[in-house]
């Protein structure tokens, strides 16, 4: 088989979509799964549709047109503000988008009346991650403008949390957040459709038997994709954590390496892991590198130590005996490993998978932070 490749179960996406949506539901949140870390990926943005998404939601227009392409009729969101250039596109593609600027809520509006359509528009408000967003004080007066506007619907209002700042979201923040959407019913008049709280950030919030207010929807990637929350980095109980996997060829062994080679990493390549001499009794290089993925977020194999990586090679040391070369090795990714790898050109991906197998539990150190069965 093709190497490097990503083996991806999609039983384990699925899985992991209905526990989910199996605890949210009851809440009266439902998820949106985002595909954007495996590109609009169409039998992976399927399983969650199969697992129990109510719908789709991806960063970039490209992603959605591949949806598209696939036949994905399904309503899919946009949750990055579009570039003005790209209106025309938006408003094809996607039924609903993000949005924090009255001039490109504008270029979609003409965009949709072009088309004879009405485009959605969530507008995204800005509850402390200091990405982006409007603030909350000049939330109800955007609101009014996009009110009066043809060609667009103002359906719903969003917040985001955790992806520039790394901070949960608080009880606090939440409550405020669902306050503002009473207040702009109060201001505007219609009914808001979309009050989505957040992303898988927000899953300890969510599941937390307070009080979640008037949120109806998370977008949620990460969580579903690799069944971790990605603040903690712990596990979700019940979710696989296995779904992707990297393999990647083993193209040179070396028995008895230099020692001299850990000495030859300069002070400006810092940055690269090095590992301790005694841990490197035999190295082995494979063919992936940086233009393939996030080296540092690759989960060694036990025994193994990553030594370091180029562009084309990934080095590591091992203290078991040696894997022949033409043989394949296997990764975990993280969540930036992953979206890095799921967009490389020379990466296959694999599709495979019975949803029948149920999760393996981390054991050693590791809290379980969410118990979802
Ligand atoms: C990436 C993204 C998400 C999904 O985030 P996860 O941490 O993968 O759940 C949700 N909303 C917005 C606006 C995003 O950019």
């Amino acid at each position: 088989m093709t190497c490097p490749r990503i083996e991806v179960d999609i039983g384990k996406i699925r899985h992991n979509t209905q526990k989910i949506a199996e605890r949210l539901g009851p809440l009266g949140i439902g998820v949106t799964g985002v595909t954007k870390a495996v590109c609009g990926h169409p039998a992976i943005a399927q399983a969650m549709l199969d697992g129990g998404a109510s719908g789709l939601a991806d960063a970039r227009i490209s992603n959605v047109q591949r949806l598209r392409a696939a036949g994905m009729t399904g309503p899919i969101t946009l949750i990055r503000t579009p570039m003005t250039s790209q209106a025309d596109q938006v408003v094809q593609s996607c039924d609903v988008s993000y949005n924090t600027e009255l001039s490109v809520i504008s270029a979609l509006a003409a965009a949709a009346i072009r088309i004879r359509s009405v485009h959605g528009i969530v507008l995204m408000v800005e509850m402390g991650d200091l990405r982006d967003g409007i603030r909350p004080e000049n939330l109800a007066g955007i609101a009014q403008q996009v009110m009066q506007m043809s060609g667009v619907a103002l359906i719903g209002i969003g917040a985001n949390f955790a992806c520039l700042s790394g901070l949960a979201p608080t009880m606090l923040q939440m409550t405020t957040f669902s306050d503002l959407a009473d207040e702009i019913e109060g201001v505007c008049g219609p009914f808001l459709d979309v009050v989505s709280g957040g992303n898988s950030a927000n899953l300890p919030w969510a599941l937390d038997e307070r009080a979640t207010g008037r949120v109806n929807d998370l977008r949620l990637g990460e969580a579903i994709l690799l069944g971790v929350e990605p603040v903690s980095g712990d596990q979700i109980s019940g979710l696989h954590t296995d779904a992707f996997t990297l393999v990647a060829e083993v193209i040179e062994t070396d028995p008895e390496p230099a020692p001299s080679a850990i000495v030859l990493v300069g002070p400006n390549l810092a940055r690269r892991r090095i590992a301790q001499a005694s841990d490197v009794s035999k190295r082995m290089i494979l063919a992936m590198g940086h233009q393939d993925t996030d080296i540092p977020g690759l989960s060694m194999p036990a025994g193994s130590t990553l030594i370091g990586a180029t562009s084309d090679h990934l080095v590591i040391g091992t203290s078991h005996s040696l894997p022949s070369v033409g043989s394949e090795m296997r990764f975990q990714m993280n969540y930036k490993a992953l979206m890095h790898a799921m967009a490389a050109p020379d990466i296959e991906v694999t599709l495979f998978g019975d949803p029948s197998t149920p999760p393996a539990q981390q054991t050693q150190g590791k809290v379980d932070h969410l118990a979802l069965v």
